[in-house]
């Protein structure tokens, strides 16, 4: 059955790809991110039934006005996919107080507000899957990256309590936590150093994501999991 699903950060790279993988499925997709052009266009490509929204996450009231116009315009969501996601790396002791705290208001408060409105239409659709963007560094750290490793990790305690709260009312919540993954946020790095120490041999794909994504928003008896995709970089961390 075709299922309403709202992708913030749809526009590129590892939402992009989910929102593709969700409209083969038949689902109707709300491509959401900062740039409503960029967001548009991802939509267009999905076909005629999918619609594009501007929002950023680092704003609440943006998210609220969001969620209004989702529900009252298109209904009630069953799948949300939180991949907005900023990274500003630096060491700590360079690392400015602005740059930590748009980290932790784009990655991890953004999603836990996401999250928060999207409960009152889960709740009365009675049910409903959300999938939310940690990081394998939110597991098992990095130098450099310390306040974007602190906001994936908090979303790993958000997802285990968020999921331990809505069970009983049916709706579901997992994260996964890339590795490596092709995209604009890694387009600076050095990539031959880093696929070196992957055992596949290679960074991800975007796709490769959101295969995961879409296993996870599927499966009826799964919920509070981490589930990493980094090509078994974890293994050897
Ligand atoms: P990209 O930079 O390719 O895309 C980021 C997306 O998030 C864009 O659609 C962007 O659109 C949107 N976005 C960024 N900031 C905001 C904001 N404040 N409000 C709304 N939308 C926003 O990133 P990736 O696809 O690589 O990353 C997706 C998620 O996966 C992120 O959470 C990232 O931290 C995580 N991740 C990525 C990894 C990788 O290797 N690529 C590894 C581990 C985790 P716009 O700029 O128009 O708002």
């Amino acid at each position: 059955m075709s299922k309403l699903c709202a992708v913030f950060g749809g526009s590129r790279g590892i939402g992009k790809a989910v929102s593709q993988l969700l409209a083969e499925k038949g689902h109707r997709v709300v491509v959401i991110a900062r740039d409503l052009d960029a967001a548009h266009a991802t939509a267009s490509t999905l076909g005629a039934d999918h619609v594009a929204l501007k929002c950023d996450v680092s704003k609440e009231q943006e998210i609220q006005q969001t969620w209004e116009k989702i529900q009252t315009g298109l209904g009630h969501v069953s799948y949300l996919v939180n991949a907005a996601g900023v990274n500003r790396d630096g060491l700590l002791l360079r690392t400015k107080t602005e740059d930590m705290l748009t980290q932790l208001h784009t990655n991890l408060i953004g999603s836990m507000l996401t999250c928060k409105y999207s409960l009152r239409g889960m709740l009365q659709n009675q049910g409903g899957a959300i999938v939310n963007l940690g990081s394998i560094v939110g597991l098992k750290g990095n130098a450099g990256q310390s306040a974007y490793s602190a906001s994936k990790a908090g979303l790993v305690g958000f997802t285990r309590s968020l999921a331990k709260e809505v069970a009983g009312r049916n709706i579901r919540v997992n994260l996964v936590a890339p590795g490596f993954i092709h995209t604009d946020m890694t387009s600076g790095m050095d990539e031959e150093d880093r696929r070196r120490t992957i055992p596949l041999g290679r960074f991800g794909e975007p796709k490769d994501v959101a295969h995961a994504i879409l296993f996870l928003l599927e499966s009826p008896y799964i919920t509070g999991q981490v589930l990493v995709v980094d090509g078994g970089l974890q293994l050897t961390m």
